[in-house]
């Protein structure tokens, strides 16, 4: 990809690995496909091509970041599927790394946003607060669907393969998809999926008000990031009523007369051919029309039938006078 990094940017110790990042991508877009953000929201700018081409403007540029480059950014899930589906081996992980180091130094954040950051980095690296917080999680899982925004969001379905030492409730995805959609009637539901490397930790797993997992084959039965919200899509998609499938065009069903005159047609073909001997039919001419009978034929395939046995008929009668 093109870019203007100037030489004291590319020489950097801590910008210069990013900006070898952004060089190697091609813009292929091969990474697309496997970015759950993509996938999910279909916007440019939340794939990992789009989010080079922000991450890229920010770094070269430098100082303050934009509304929309934060956004954006702040929307990667560091899954890293985008990483092990590209060709050129782009380093997104060190790029999104050095960008979102960059928005902590140069990006003055909403205040709520502030607070909500202050409060996740206080608590979670004191495991007596992550204590406290996971027994308001469970205490207020109940009502977690009607809290508005991201507390709403608190009717949080996390999807894991593992069993784990988890006291809260674990479902079939299926089953959990129903209760998502129960849930999102009345408020916000949030699927949480893990890492691609390790999943959801047990204590994020613990955050949650559910815990659904996909009965796959016990062998393989943990899948990556992409398969699982892939997965998770579809059956919310047949829990929301949304999985109608298409109909195969109807086509009249035969009568009872016309199937008869393709066993009287088939009858006197055979005997032509000398497949059926009048003077000893055994119960070829019943299991025929038992045949005709269990393939509930419709109006066209008789006639095709009766065309084939046509030819037939020309054939032998040929053959005779030959
Ligand atoms: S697959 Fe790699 S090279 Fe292609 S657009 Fe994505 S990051 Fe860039
Ligand atoms: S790390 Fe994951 S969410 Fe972020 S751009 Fe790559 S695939 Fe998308």
């Amino acid at each position: 990809m093109r870019y203007n990094f100037t030489p004291e940017q590319i020489a950097d110790p801590q910008l210069g690995p990013a900006t070898q990042a952004v060089r190697s991508c091609v813009h292929c877009g091969f990474c697309t496909a496997t970015c759950p953000t993509y996938v999910v929201l279909g916007d440019e700018r939340d794939s990992p091509r789009g989010r080079i081409v922000l991450m890229k403007d920010m770094l070269e540029k430098g100082g303050a970041p934009t509304k929309e480059q934060v956004y954006h950014i702040d929307r990667c899930l560091s899954c890293l599927n985008c990483k092990t589906a590209c060709p050129s081996s782009v380093n997104y992980q060190r790029l999104v790394d050095q960008a979102r180091s960059h928005i902590q130094d140069h990006y003055k954040r909403p205040l709520s946003d502030r607070l909500l950051r202050f409060a996740i980095a206080k608590v979670m690296t004191r495991p007596a607060l992550v204590r406290i917080g996971l027994l308001l999680a469970k205490v207020t899982a109940p009502i977690a669907a009607i809290l508005p925004g991201r507390l709403g969001a608190m009717a949080r379905i996390g999807l894991s393969a593992r069993p784990r030492e988890y006291a809260g409730r674990v479902l079939p995805l299926r089953d959990a998809a129903m209760e998502a959609i129960a849930h999102a009637n009345a408020g916000d539901v949030a699927l949480v999926f893990g890492t691609e490397m390790s999943g959801l930790s047990n204590d994020e797993l613990a955050r949650c008000g559910i815990a659904a997992t996909i009965p796959a084959n016990d062998a393989f039965s943990s899948l990556n990031v992409a398969a699982a919200v892939q997965v998770a899509a579809y059956e919310l998609r047949v829990a929301a009523g949304l999985s109608q499938v298409w109909s195969a065009p109807r086509f009249s069903p035969a009568t009872h007369d016309e199937i008869e005159a393709l066993h009287a047609h088939a009858r006197r073909t055979l005997t032509a051919l000398r497949f059926l001997k009048p003077e000893n039919p055994r119960r070829l001419l019943p299991r025929l029309r038992r045949l005709f009978g269990r393939a509930s034929l419709e109006r066209e395939e008789v006639n095709i039938l009766r065309g084939i046995l046509a030819r037939v008929d020309e054939f032998v009668a040929k053959a005779d006078k030959q």
